[in-house]
């Protein structure tokens, strides 16, 4: 690697690091290594500028493992440093609409977005990869990373995307959520699912929130009681008492947010952190279609 530090990190628990770009991220995107007696497990990969790989190996001499909590761009870009990946089988086909930028593309983006004292540094070197298909392995709702001295479970909340997850490291009573749950839950993408569904997801996660007391998302982190903040919050969309608050979305088009947001700001005026987009037509669950095949 050359001189350029893409990353950094912070230990946040017992052999557990928040890792972030070190510059050119907006969003910014975290993502999260956990290591166990028998391997290590990368959580999200982030936007894919820099060797993440490399820089997971100054922190961790045990083999890695990566799983992705979802499919979006911000959270598997540094994937392709890797040989496979895991995810939830309803992402695994959307997570090929974001293949095929090369890496001199990736080198292009990066140079744009640096410091000046980093572009004249930078090469054209292994920090970048092509993003390429790769082994994708599925994985389904209750399934465990046992890394040997750890375990970490899988649990569907599914809404933002059609196949986002959380894990649970029930050792250290962390729960990493990925945008399944965060004070911009996006719901009005064209991959999200109806609000109604979504809610049941978190009904489900709340089962789960005695086994968790933090909540470290793909963009920042919250106490577990978030999640009650969410769960209030969407019922007050699914009986039509929300605050309906108009903003225009990443899409470009009109949304609203179900609780009330300060003007022209992004925090909530009640000072609660949970936050939700949604489309007013995409609410009601969809009917689901029953086939008897004799
Ligand atoms: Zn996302």
């Amino acid at each position: 690697m050359g001189e350029i530090q893409y990353f950094t990190s912070e230990k946040i628990a017992e052999n557990s690091w928040m890792i972030k770009n070190n510059f050119g991220d907006s969003t910014p995107a975290i993502c999260y290594l956990i290591e166990g007696e028998n391997y290590a497990l990368l959580i999200d990969s982030i936007i894919g500028i820099g060797n993440l790989k490399k820089f997971c190996e100054t922190l961790t001499k045990k083999p890695i493992k990566l799983v992705n909590t979802h499919a979006h761009s911000d959270h598997v870009g540094g994937n392709f440093h890797f040989e496979e990946c895991y995810m939830h089988h309803r992402d695994i086909g959307f997570f090929q609409t974001v293949m095929g930028i090369n890496k001199e593309k990736v080198f292009e983006i990066t140079k744009n977005m640096a410091p000046e004292d980093f572009r004249e540094k930078m090469v054209l070197d292994d920090n970048f990869a092509d993003w390429k298909p790769m082994k994708t392995y599925p994985v389904y709702d209750g399934d465990e990373f046992d890394l040997g001295d750890r375990i970490i479970e899988v649990v569907e909340v599914l809404g933002h995307t059609e196949g986002s997850i959380v894990l649970i490291d029930h050792k250290t009573r962390i729960c990493y959520a990925g945008d399944a749950c965060n004070s911009n839950t996006l719901l009005d993408l064209p991959t999200s699912l109806p609000v109604e569904t979504y809610y049941g997801y978190l009904k489900h996660l709340k089962d789960h929130q005695p086994e968790f007391d933090m909540m470290y998302c793909g963009h920042e982190f919250f106490k577990a009681g978030v999640l009650d903040e969410a769960l209030e919050t969407v019922a007050t969309v699914l009986d039509g008492t929300d605050a309906k608050c108009e903003r225009i979305g990443i899409m470009g088009t009109p949304v609203l947010y179900a609780a009330e947001k300060i003007k022209d700001g992004y925090p909530r005026v009640d000072g609660k952190r949970f936050n939700m987009s949604y489309l007013p037509d995409r609410i009601k669950a969809l009917e689901s279609t029953k086939q008897i095949i004799k």
